[in-house]
């Protein structure tokens, strides 16, 4: 499996678009590792977790054409997260020239995201290329060669905000952000399976508040309690992901910036590594 994100950050981005924090200004200049687009991310090169308004400038960037992409699974409405219009210019052959037996995109994700979507494109969305089924929490569902869980997380109540499980040829991939600690029903769902790449909101960095999102601390807590459950291996790889220049920005006396570097520095002690644009891991 080949996980690669595409974006990094939280919804107004790194460096925030109006933002003059010491944060945003040290990042704007910096570049690199600094600047992060709006989450989402591409698994191999078919399945792809979000459509973000960055999507366009992230695989520009990155040379890789969605043409290949068979499936897209939405965490939850949120703008930063789901920007349908944008997948109008899948319709062929106005704004994609693509082979005539080329197959529909399958687009899947909850209740609020089928509203949205139905509301915009109606319940026939062949026209533009891509069906569109709303699949319910914790029960897994086949695209393809995957296998992919809908887990709920508490995020944006009322809307039942996922989280995914996502499984390919025997590797497990849990992809969670937007997402506080998870509740026990999650927990206890994820007992005992194995997870290869773990990826985990990091939202809120330095602070320890967590609900909604999570900071490092939570996400510490929650490699823990995984650890606990059996779901952690040798080589599990844990990603924080999903990052605000609020919880970046060194605000307590103590406290550091997380850079890359500074960042990197104090989690790979805990066994993290830090998402940046661009990050590919292969398991
Ligand atoms: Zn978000
Ligand atoms: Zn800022
Ligand atoms: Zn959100």
């Amino acid at each position: 499996m080949k996980l690669t994100y595409l974006g990094t950050a939280a919804a107004e981005a790194v460096p925030g678009l109006f933002c003059e924090c010491s944060f945003c200004q040290k990042a704007r200049k910096a570049g690199g590792k600094e600047w992060r687009r709006r989450s989402g991310a591409i698994v191999n090169d078919d399945l792809m977790i979000d459509f973000s308004p960055d999507v366009y400038t992230g695989t520009r960037s990155l040379g890789i054409c969605l043409s290949k992409l068979k499936y897209v699974i939405f965490t939850h409405s949120h703008s930063d997260h789901f920007t349908p219009y944008e997948l109008e210019f899948r319709t062929a052959p106005v704004y994609a020239v693509l082979p005539a037996e080329k197959e529909k995109l399958h687009i899947y994700g909850n209740k609020k995201i089928e509203e949205k979507m139905t509301g915009i494109y109606g319940t026939d969305m062949s026209r533009c290329g891509f069906d569109f089924t709303f699949v319910p929490p914790y029960q897994p569902f086949t695209a393809g060669e995957y296998t992919i869980t809908p887990i709920s997380v508490i995020h944006c109540p009322p809307e039942d905000a996922y989280i995914y499980l996502i499984e390919h040829k025997g590797v497990k991939l849990l992809y969670a952000n937007d997402t506080g600690i998870f509740t026990d029903a999650a927990f206890d769902y994820l007992k005992g399976i194995k997870l290869d790449i773990v990826s985990l909101d990091c939202t809120l960095g330095h602070s320890k508040y967590y609900t909604g999102h999570m900071g490092f601390t939570a996400n510490l807590k929650v490699k823990e309690i995984l650890t606990e459950n059996g779901c952690v291996k040798d080589d599990t790889v844990f990603i924080s992901h999903h990052f605000s220049h609020n919880g970046l920005r060194a605000d307590e006396p103590g406290d550091v910036d997380w850079t890359y570097e500074n960042f990197m520095k104090m989690a790979e002690p805990h066994g993290f590594i830090m998402s940046y644009d661009g990050l590919v891991v292969e398991k």
